[in-house]
């Protein structure tokens, strides 16, 4: 699997959140950060934020990480860094919340 140097870091900062919420919830002692180890501590948790991080490592390792499921268009790398698990780009995301109206924003 070849990714590129922007995948791979979001992939670390995935792994990372992932590493925290084990630690932080479940008082697991991660040993390592890989993610064969820590895909391995996810298998068993019915955790909705792990399985949306486990959701976006699968995406990454089909290949069509970081693309919306709306316009299929790149989603902007910063917004992969702070929310690796985003499904939409921005201009779709600022679509929906405006549908949505403000009580929910
Ligand atoms: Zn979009």
């Amino acid at each position: 699997m070849s990714l590129d140097t922007q995948t791979r870091e979001i992939r670390e900062i995935i792994l990372q959140r992932i590493a925290v919420i084990l630690q932080d919830e479940y008082e697991e002692t991660v040993q390592e950060h890989s993610e064969e180890y820590l895909t391995a501590c996810l298998a068993f948790k019915s955790d909705p934020r792990l399985n949306e991080l486990r959701l976006a490592l699968n995406r990454i390792q089909r290949g069509d990480f970081g693309r919306c499921i709306f316009c299929k268009q790149h989603i902007a790398t910063e917004t992969l860094r702070t929310t690796p698990t985003a499904h939409f780009c921005d201009s779709c995301a600022n679509a929906l919340r405006k549908r949505r109206g403000p009580q929910l924003s």
